[in-house]
Formats: C-alpha cells, sequence, structure tokens
C-alpha cells in the first residue's frame, strides 16, 4: 500500500489540489496529514474540505491549527502570521473551529510515529534545523520512522547501526532494517527550502522506500488571492521564490 504524508498545507488550494492529483496518480491509497491546514493563505476552507474527502488515517494538530481554533494564543505568531489566523478564524464555521480544537498532537502505530513539530515536545513547536536538533529526535521516539513537518523543509535523516547520523536531501530513501528514519515531506502550501514547488512525500510501504517529490503547481493564482484577500503581501511573494 501506499501512503501519502503531507503537511503545512496553510490553505494553499492549488498546491493541495496538485498533491492530491499527483498522489492519484501515483495510486496513493491513504494520507497522513502532519497539520497547519490553515493559515497564511486564501483558502483554508476549501483546504480543510478536501483534506475531509480524503479520509486521511490521521491529521495531527499544527500550531497554526491551534491557534485558529483557540486552543493556542497568538503571542508566538509573527504579525503576518498573527494576520493570517484572525482573517481565517473570521472564515470558518463553528464545527471547522471544533474539528481543529480536537486534532492529536502525535500519532503512534506499529513502526511509525507523527509529529507536527518535533517528538521531543509535541506541544512546544519547536523547529527540527541543526544536525544537533537531528539527533536530539532521536532519543525522542522508539519507532523506526518518525514524520513531522512545521519547518517546511524536506529532508531525510537516517540512524545507521554504528549511532551516525546521515542527513540528506535524496529523493528516494530505502528503509534497512536496524536503522530508524526521520522524515519531513516538506510543506505542500508554503515550501521554504528555495524551490517553490509544493512538496510531499510518498511511503511505498509493501517496498519499504518513502520518496520525497516536488510537484509543480498554479503559483500566481495563489498568490494573487492571497493579495485579493487582503492578507499581508509578504505571504504572496514567498510563495514565488519558496522562502
Ligand atoms: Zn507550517
Amino acid at each position: 500500500m501506499k501512503m501519502a504524508i503531507i503537511s503545512d498545507i496553510h490553505g494553499n488550494l492549488e498546491a493541495l489540489i496538485s498533491i492530491v492529483e499527483d498522489s492519484k496518480a501515483e495510486r496513493v491509497q491513504s494520507y497522513i496529514c502532519l497539520g497547519d491546514i490553515v493559515g497564511y493563505g486564501a483558502d483554508p476552507i476549501k483546504c480543510l474540505e478536501i483534506i475531509a474527502s480524503l479520509s486521511p488515517k490521521v491529521v495531527i494538530m499544527g500550531n497554526h491549527d491551534a491557534a485558529a481554533s483557540g486552543m493556542e494564543s497568538l503571542r508566538n505568531f509573527n504579525e503576518y502570521a498573527a494576520d493570517a489566523i484572525l482573517w481565517t478564524i473570521g472564515r470558518m464555521s463553528r464545527a471547522q473551529m471544533e474539528y481543529l480544537s480536537s486534532l492529536p498532537y502525535f500519532y503512534k502505530e506499529d513502526g511509525w510515529v507523527a509529529y507536527h513539530a518535533n517528538p521531543c515536545d509535541p506541544k512546544g513547536w519547536g523547529y527540527v534545523l541543526s544536525r544537533r536538533d537531528v539527533e536530539r529526535c532521536f532519543g525522542c521516539f522508539d519507532t523506526t520512522l518518525c514524520f513531522i513537518g512545521h519547518s517546511h523543509i524536506q529532508f531525510s535523516a537516517e540512524l545507521l547501526e554504528d549511532g551516525t547520523v546521515r542527513i540528506s536531501q535524496q529523493e528516494e530513501i530505502c528503509i534497512k532494517e536496524g536503522r530508524r528514519y526521520l522524515i519531513n515531506p516538506g510543506s505542500v502550501g508554503q515550501p521554504r527550502d528555495g524551490d517553490p514547488r509544493a512538496s510531499y512525500a510518498i511511503w511505498d510501504m509493501d517496498a519499504g522506500i518513502i520518496s520525497l517529490k516536488r510537484v509543480d503547481y498554479d503559483i500566481a493564482s495563489a498568490s494573487r488571492k492571497i493579495l485579493m484577500a487582503g492578507l499581508p503581501r509578504l505571504l504572496a511573494e514567498r510563495l514565488e521564490i519558496g522562502f
């Protein structure tokens, strides 16, 4: 079975549609969403509807989902992010707020675990950016695989038998017995690793292979809608450069 791992959609409908089409072409049957469906982008409601239509195995709570549903204050958000959250709150129904507020902070199953940001502190939203951050993560989960999002930077890290950690952006990761893996599929709706294409990952569970994917989408349309909604200009501009 093939499972798609998607994260940080951030109200970007064009990017989400491209990812869903690509995943259907790849014969994906199941979805995991690592959170942040809303925030930043101009189509939070349609993104919530599309995610629901995929009947995902699990949707994890992201920090923007938590703020938009009143679970957390906006204190830790910069002004652009806070503006977008307040705009989003004004558009959501009570049922959508309740849905977001009910999401779990992590999910664990046979051999894998999923968080939005960081397995060492699921509600702390700490970024995993440096080698030290990555190495620390391996001490905070005990499964073969751990999926995280939040940084909007696609990468994989492999813990070898001798305890060293190999970090890479390679497209294909073959899961080997005795090794453990930390995977960030990147962001669907607001990539920040210099490649503006939408990011996600496909886990072929039978073959034991995880593929990190990039997909083109209509960036101009997504960024135009952000401007037309009166959201901060920076949120539109950053989509063009993937940063
Ligand atoms: Zn995010």
